[in-house]
């Protein structure tokens, strides 16, 4: 076959060549069964049963007489299921039968005559997605007057010389922040936003520190609690240097364990919730993006089940897993089907409902256990 011959086959495919469709012989034949699913659709409104005899009739006249194409045909009944009423989507697709020309000019014509219905926005919220590229985008969905003003407040502060979105976001930092010092890493000025609240912990592998310390660790990759990460260069510019970030550094050592809490002035409780977020930096199931500041602190075994408010039995897990966790698992024997957070290893993993443990792939090699022994399990 000629591309000759195909511009010919693809001419000659009009609305009459569905007319003995056949499903299954089109997957047989290796169609893409959304492609399948799409001519089933157009085959049902021009050849199906329907109680619109004539307009049908009249309807396989028009896209005759159209010349039209497949793919035509196929792009109106995509626009049809934005018309809930049968009647008006006759009277719609014919007038889209009517319309001469290409594709695209078909295409506007029905963003015209059918569009589709406006989404309905949700409630208003924030959102913080995952990192890439070392950023995340944070999203505001509220009414269009707030967000108006807020528009207005930062062009206003926008000096108007480079592209809008850059000097907006120059301006919302400097709106949130008016002392001007996150950048500096430094808790914020006064009603600004602190550069990490709560303070995150920054983890250092006893091998890393010593690295650091001796001027070869600019590239060692650091993990905060907070599920960010910082390299060797920064935390000595930004922790050791200044003396002003207001971070806390936790030191590991291979078979003690938790060496120290730098600037430690804490309670037994709050060191057990900085120790629990520094071997486990992320919320332990898999998937889940909250880092460990941003947890609740879960009984492994629960206090209601007789667990102690000991250092192995703490973990932190997000608000929303803490609660749908089967806490009740271990005593009853029954699974709520939601899986539960259990001890592997030494390790807090999460357990999925037929008992079989998974690590959380995102951020969790950055805790103080895998840090220190691998991510493997420990000998012996
Ligand atoms: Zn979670």
């Amino acid at each position: 076959m000629t591309f000759a011959d195909l511009l010919d086959a693809v001419r000659a495919l009009g609305v009459d060549a569905l007319a003995g469709f056949d499903r299954d012989a089109l997957i047989a034949a290796g169609v893409d069964p959304a492609r399948v699913r799409a001519l089933a659709g157009v085959h049902e409104v021009y050849f199906g049963p329907t109680r619109f005899r004539a307009q049908q009739r009249l309807g396989v006249e028009a896209a005759r007489a159209g010349g039209h194409s497949l793919d035509k045909l196929v792009l109106i009944e995509r626009y049809m299921a934005n018309i809930d009423d049968a009647a008006a989507r006759w009277r719609v697709r014919r007038e889209l039968l009517s319309v001469r020309g290409s594709h695209a000019a078909l295409r506007r014509a029905a963003q015209q005559a059918a569009p589709a219905p406006e989404r309905p926005a949700g409630p208003d919220r924030v959102r913080v997605s995952r990192t890439r590229g070392g950023k995340r985008s944070l999203t505001v969905v509220g009414s269009q007057r707030r967000m108006a003003d807020l528009e207005h407040a930062l062009m206003g502060r926008a000096p108007g010389v480079g592209p809008a979105g850059e000097e907006m976001y120059d301006a919302l930092w400097e709106l949130l922040d008016p002392a001007g010092d996150a950048d500096a890493g430094a808790g914020a000025g006064a009603g600004g936003v602190a550069a990490a609240v709560p303070r995150p912990l920054l983890l250092i592998p006893l091998a890393s520190w010593v690295r650091i310390m001796r001027g070869e660790g600019d590239d060692t990759v650091l993990g905060l609690s907070d599920a960010t990460t910082m390299t060797g260069a920064e935390f000595l510019n930004q922790v050791v240097a200044t003396g002003a970030f207001e971070l806390e550094a936790a030191l590991f050592h291979p078979q003690e364990g938790a060496v120290n809490l730098y600037r430690t002035a804490r309670f037994a409780n709050q060191k057990q919730r900085d120790l629990a977020r520094a071997v486990t930096p992320v919320c332990p199931v898999p998937g889940c993006r909250h880092g460990a500041e941003a947890c609740e602190i879960h009984h492994i075994q629960t206090w209601k089940h007789g667990g102690e408010t000991n250092l192995a039995n703490l973990v932190p897990v997000c608000r929303y897993h803490n609660r749908i966790n089967d806490d009740d698992q271990p005593v009853t024997g029954r699974s709520n089907g939601r899986g539960r957070i259990d001890t592997a290893h030494g390790r807090p993993t999460w357990v999925s409902p037929r008992g079989y443990p998974a690590k959380n792939p995102h951020h969790a090699h950055f805790g103080a256990m895998e840090q220190l022994f691998g991510t493997d399990p420990p000998p012996g």
